[in-house]
């Protein structure tokens, strides 16, 4: 099993000959000195080797393609699976944290009509240890490329997070846990899948939720964001004050600003008028673009409008940093597309990743 597949009783079960203080040295290696465990100079050689050789230590994803941006602060690294999907993750360096970009999914079954990722299609889940190598790597290169903690991290990345919800939330409790990162710094996007914002509810796990709105009236939101058909707005505003009341944390609403299509006054009363019922936090975000949709993102000015409109009705927004956008590694813009790159090697060091960049 990939070792991020693993839980600690795994590989105490694993290593069972070892005695429980080696095991652990294994785990705080790789979670808290980031080195692989076949790596960690600490431990016998004779262990090293044989975990090199038994046991399935190889980690799962394979950087494929790097590319960097924003003087080097963005950096978004294209992952192949083992089976050959790939996977993107982004990850952005501010001067007080780091964020990554996860993804959950080899594409998404939601088709968003404006999302590449929606444009591609979905192909599989990602298994819990594929999500945390995402975060273990990402950890390494902030450290070693950054010299800053990855401090945290948005479900924002390729797929629909709670249509993978056992190895998402499985995934998350292991970052809190092992990774150390606060649940509080860690944000879940999701399109708005009732069930899942349900269940969450009750995991007591005191992240945020991003819900994607887009538009604040069923008629147009089904169009952009077609699952809206299934989970309309009024079902999903009742979950939504469900998880608040149950978790405690403010939800935000993310709203990719298009124009002509859902930038204008009338748009920006719906949206106020929604934000209100579930007391949320309204993030714009400039339309990236993508090869599957020809409208284009609304005008700066009309954006900072838009928001003007909003605060005025007393709602808090705020317009997000367009991060990565050259690189097609801003929000929406992430679809993988096979066979178009080469293998940088078939085992490249994630610190090479930054070099290499
Ligand atoms: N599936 C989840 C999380 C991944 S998408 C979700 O939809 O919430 C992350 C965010 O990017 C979502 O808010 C999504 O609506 C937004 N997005 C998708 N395509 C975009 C685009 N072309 N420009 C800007 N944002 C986009
Ligand atoms: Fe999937 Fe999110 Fe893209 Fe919609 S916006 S297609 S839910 S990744």
């Amino acid at each position: 099993m990939p070792f991020f597949d693993l839980n600690q009783a795994q590989l105490l079960e694993l290593l069972k000959d070892q005695p429980t203080y080696r095991v652990k040295q294994v785990w705080q290696g790789v979670y808290e000195g980031l080195e692989r465990p076949h790596e960690i100079t600490s431990l016998p050689k004779s262990l090293r080797e044989r975990m090199g050789q038994e046991m399935d230590f190889a980690l799962s994803l394979n950087p494929v393609d790097r590319v960097a941006a924003d003087d080097r602060r963005t950096i978004k690294v294209l992952w192949g699976l083992a089976d050959g999907r790939q996977v993107e993750s982004v990850l952005m360096a501010y001067s007080d944290r780091v964020t990554l970009c996860v993804s959950s999914q080899a594409g998404c079954a939601m088709g968003c009509v404006f999302c590449a990722t929606g444009q591609a299609g979905f192909f599989r889940h990602l298994t819990k240890g594929e999500i945390l190598e995402q975060v273990f790597h990402a950890s390494v290169l902030s450290k070693r490329g950054f010299g800053q903690r990855l401090s945290n991290l948005v479900f924002m990345g390729m797929g629909e997070p709670m249509a993978n919800y056992e190895n998402v939330v499985a995934a998350i409790r292991s970052i809190v846990n092992d990774f150390g990162v606060s649940a509080r710094h860690i944000t879940l996007s999701t399109v708005g899948i009732i069930p899942g914002i349900r269940r969450l509810a009750e995991e007591e796990l005191p992240i945020s939720l991003a819900v994607s709105i887009h538009a604040a009236n069923d008629e147009k939101r089904t169009r952009l964001v077609p699952m809206n058909a299934r989970y309309p707005l009024d079902d999903l505003v009742e979950a939504l004050t469900y998880y608040r009341s149950r978790s405690n944390r403010r939800i935000s609403f993310e709203w990719a600003m298009m124009a002509g299509i859902n930038d204008g006054l009338q748009d920006a009363i719906e949206l106020a008028a929604l934000a209100k019922r579930v007391g949320a936090h309204v993030n714009l975000i400039p339309l990236n673009p993508t090869p599957g949709w020809d409208y284009p993102g609304s005008a700066p000015e009309v954006v900072r409008e838009f928001r003007d409109q909003l605060t005025d009705s007393g709602i808090n927004a705020t317009i997000r940093a367009n991060r990565g956008n050259q690189i097609a590694a801003a929000c929406g813009q992430l679809q993988t597309q096979f066979s178009r790159r080469a293998r940088i090697s078939d085992r490249t060091d994630t610190q090479d990743l930054f070099r290499l960049v």
